[in-house]
């Protein structure tokens, strides 16, 4: 038989809503690198194992892939001939690839001007139809369920159940890397699909009997867009990390009873440390992720250093997208470090016995 890795729906075919009439739409995503942290833990002084999970090397560059695999398969095989979603714009990219490899129409409504460059270039390259919003993600959200019930679309944000069914694969794959679950799982929570998404992973494992533990749920927020830390849905979210810059949750209520069952909590984090963790990942480790994955960093970094996560601790923290998505915020942080000379040899020479 062949080993050749074709998708998480095959891979997990047997804990997943699927049958062997079903046709996959996929892409090869999943499967993604468990990299643990080698400088960062002693950068902090704290004897503790970070491992950090690197959903930027899905197909479209973000974990949305492992939820729209599902998503689209389910819509195609439901005779849909058209997707659509409201998105911050990684849901975007992967809406429209998934679209495009199953031969129907993606619609997606994004906030006008508020999305990465890189995420606006892939829903435009895979031909979706782009509908720019004069307003935030919430609205979008609020739009598409109207919408949706007057015109033949499916909706593939994270409230469609199989986008949480396809996502709950990562922990599966944590815990097979680890040979059990982590203590702490950390994570950038906008919408909280995703978070919810790994609770359910863990706790199918951990009833299984193939994981020993569940761990603690931590979902960090920007403080500009931190609904769960401040108790309530907040109108106009604000945050650099633009992939969680939304202020009313899909999915409040499930994320409150992750945060319950799984005894873990939220908290909200200043984009100067989102911005902070992302570089320190990235010259330290050689990892680079978009602003709003660095959030999960940013927090356990934090709470390593205040003692809630103890000494002793394995952690994981998912990196939900890929750095490349938002271009412009990261060289807007590293301007400065570029040098320009003339084309001589001196002056190169100059430039790097002077930078040694
Ligand atoms: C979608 C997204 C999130 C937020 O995930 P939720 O499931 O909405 O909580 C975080 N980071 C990135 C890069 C995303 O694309």
């Amino acid at each position: 038989m062949s080993k050749r890795y074709t998708g998480l729906i095959n891979h997990y075919k047997n804990r997943l809503p699927v049958d062997k009439n079903t046709k996959f739409i996929s892409l090869g995503e999943g499967n993604t690198p468990l990299i643990r942290l080698e400088n960062i833990p002693a950068l902090l002084g704290k004897n503790v194992d970070i491992y950090v999970k690197y959903e930027g090397l899905n197909p479209t560059g973000s974990f949305k892939d492992r939820g729209m695999t599902m998503a689209v398969t389910k819509a195609v095989e439901a005779g849909s001939k058209a997707i659509i979603c409201a998105s911050t714009g990684n849901t975007s990219a992967s809406a429209a690839a998934y679209a495009a490899r199953a031969g129907i129409k993606a619609f997606v409504l994004i906030p006008e001007g508020k999305i990465a460059l890189g995420k606006l270039a892939q829903a435009m390259m895979h031909g979706a139809v782009i509908i720019q919003i004069k307003g935030n993600f919430d609205d979008g959200m609020r739009l598409v369920k109207e919408v949706a019930n007057h015109a033949p679309v499916s909706i593939v944000n994270s409230i469609n159940p199989f986008r949480l069914q396809g996502q709950k694969t990562a922990a599966f794959e944590i815990v097979e890397e680890l040979g059990d679950a982590p203590d702490y799982h950390c994570l950038p929570v906008g919408n909280a699909g995703n978070i919810s998404a790994h609770w359910m992973g863990y706790k199918e494992y951990n009833q299984d009997g193939i994981s020993a533990k569940t761990p603690s749920m931590v979902g960090y927020q920007a403080e500009g867009a931190a609904p769960f830390t401040k108790g309530e849905m907040v109108d106009n979210p604000e945050t650099i990390a633009t992939a969680i810059r939304i202020g009313h949750p899909q999915s409040w209520d499930l994320a409150h009873k992750v945060k319950e069952e799984s005894n873990g909590w939220f908290d909200a984090i200043s984009d100067e440390a989102i911005l902070a963790a992302q570089k320190l990942l990235t010259e330290q480790e050689g990892i680079f992720c978009e602003p709003a994955s660095a959030t999960s960093l940013a927090g356990a970094m934090i709470d390593i250093n205040n003692g809630k996560i103890p000494e002793g601790s394995t952690i994981v923290c998912t990196l939900t997208g890929h750095g490349l998505k938002d271009p412009d915020t990261a060289i807007a942080q590293c301007k400065s470090e570029m040098i320009l000379i003339n084309p001589v040899m001196d002056e190169v020479k100059n430039a790097i016995l002077e930078n040694m």
